[in-house]
């Protein structure tokens, strides 16, 4: 047996010192960012004085509640987290005690259904919304972008009283840059065969970055990145499997724990609590400003078209994690993720790598279906 991991109870014992030091901040007059999605610059609220704490929900128990004014057929994490919002903001008894503690909503202009959400949240909180373009790779693209950025910093300036300065922004890209160098670390390290480490407890970390403050965040991924360095998994081979396509937010963990408890080793993911949160730099050689958009214009999310940059992310992994096979997870009804799934395969395909493509919400109706198909798949690979 491998011994326990001491430096993950850091990140269970964070939890409660990380909402109590947002209650001490907000005490003490600190605006308190609620954010949504990973285009939303830390750098920029940080330098500005301000603090932020993620808001996407990955637990069932508040959908119901977003049913009441949201359709339906759109995604599981939209109304996750619609629905914690306005559980939060009309006393209800089973809101995410995040949303207590925002004073301001940060979102974007990404997918529809989250954009037409956001439409709704000003009711129930002040609301700023972040534009993107939609083709990234066009000149226009970085020059619009870059002028949505320097906007959202004018409004962080009026929400704080303190106005961004060149210096703070520069100290919170290297702040920045420091986490995704350590995050590096930490997946170089699980390139090992066997892996040092399980998917389905890198999640749980990795759901935590955008929880917990740069330091705290910093100091787990260090300790858990020295523990490693030394451990060796006693398991058997397993089949190697990359994790591509939608998040998994905080309290979804269905699927990776899935593919584990059913024989598998997840060696990375290629989503937004995976590789998609850290694996680009900002160049701290160029103007700030200029280095924020270029950097965050990378990340290769499927509401970008084209979205060349994510296909080559993917082959990327596949051959440097030594991948056995993709697990294609798409939240139900997330059309972005779940069209461009025929690309990934194709891709995968010619690379002669199998690919076994699950579509799940946040209910448990569908573990015993999906534990079949994937033993199966991962039978194949075996
Ligand atoms: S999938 Fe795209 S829209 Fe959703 S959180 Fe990630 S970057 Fe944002
Ligand atoms: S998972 Fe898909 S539908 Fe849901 S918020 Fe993200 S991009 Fe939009």
């Amino acid at each position: 047996m491998s011994s326990p991991l001491s430096s993950l109870k850091y990140f269970e014992d964070m939890y409660s010192i990380r909402l109590t030091q947002l209650e001490a901040e907000r005490k003490r007059g600190v605006k308190i960012i609620g954010t949504l999605c990973l285009f939303v610059p830390d750098e920029i609220i940080f330098s500005a004085g301000a603090d932020r704490i993620i808001l996407c929900g990955g637990k069932a128990d508040t959908i119901p509640r977003a049913e009441e004014f949201l359709p339906r057929n759109i995604c599981p994490l939209v109304k996750s987290s619609f629905g914690a919002i306005i559980d939060a903001c009309c006393g209800g008894q089973i809101a995410c005690s995040h949303v207590s503690l925002v004073d301001i909503i940060v979102a974007e202009a990404t997918c529809d259904a989250k954009k037409k959400t956001y439409e709704l949240l000003p009711e129930y909180r002040k609301t700023y919304v972040l534009d993107l373009p939609q083709r990234p790779n066009t000149p226009e693209a970085k020059d619009y972008f870059l002028s949505e950025l320097k906007k959202f910093g004018m409004f962080m300036d009026t929400v704080t009283g303190h106005s961004i300065t060149t210096d703070a922004l520069r100290r919170e890209i290297q702040s920045a840059n420091e986490t995704r160098k350590l995050l590096h670390r930490l997946y170089d390290l699980r390139k090992r065969d066997p892996p040092p480490i399980r998917g389905s407890e890198i999640l749980r970390v990795m759901q935590r970055q955008f929880f917990l403050s740069p330091a705290q965040f910093q100091e787990g991924i260090r300790q858990i990145c020295d523990e490693l360095e030394t451990r060796v998994l006693d398991i058997e081979s397993k089949p190697r499997i990359l994790l591509s396509g939608c998040p998994n937010a905080a309290g979804n963990t269905k699927v990776p724990d899935i593919i584990e408890q059913k024989g598998g080793i997840i060696v990375a993911e290629e989503s937004c609590t995976g590789t998609r949160a850290f694996w680009d730099l900002v160049d701290e050689e160029k103007d700030p400003w200029v280095g924020l958009a270029e950097r965050y214009l990378e990340i290769p999310c499927a509401c970008m078209t084209p979205n060349e940059q994510r296909i080559t992310r993917i082959k990327d992994l596949v051959t440097d994690y030594n991948v056995d096979g993709v697990v294609y997870s798409t939240l139900q009804f997330c059309h972005p993720y779940a069209i461009e799934k025929f690309r990934v395969q194709h891709a995968l395909k010619k690379m002669k790598v199998p690919m076994l493509a699950i579509e799940s919400d946040y209910g448990d109706a569908d573990i015993e279906q999906i534990g079949i198909r994937v033993e199966a798949f991962l039978e194949m690979l075996s």
